[in-house]
C-alpha cells in the first residue's frame, strides 16, 4: 500500500513493532505489535483490530510479561 503522506513515495510494509500508549497516565510498551510502516518516512499504521487487541489487553490489567526501563529525556 502507497504512504498516506503527500509526496511520500514509500510503501507501507508489515513489520512488528514497540508501541507505546499512554494508559490511565502512564506509560504501556507492547512488544511485537503487527503493524504497516513506511519503508520512507517511518509512519505507523495499525489495523482497527489492532487497536481493539491493545484496548483489551490493556483493560485486562494482565501482567506485563517484562518491565521496562523508562528514560526521561530533560
Ligand atoms: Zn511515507
Amino acid at each position: 500500500m502507497k504512504c498516506s503522506f503527500e509526496g511520500c513515495p514509500g510503501e507501507y510494509e508489515e513489520k512488528k513493532i514497540v508501541h507505546t500508549v499512554r494508559h490511565k497516565g502512564q506509560v504501556r510498551v507492547i512488544d511485537h505489535v503487527p503493524a504497516e510502516v513506511c519503508s520512507v518516512c517511518g509512519d505507523v499504521l495499525l489495523k482497527p483490530e489492532t487497536v481493539r487487541q491493545i484496548e483489551m489487553l490493556l483493560q485486562s490489567e494482565v501482567r506485563p510479561a517484562e518491565m521496562v526501563p523508562l528514560y526521561e529525556y530533560a
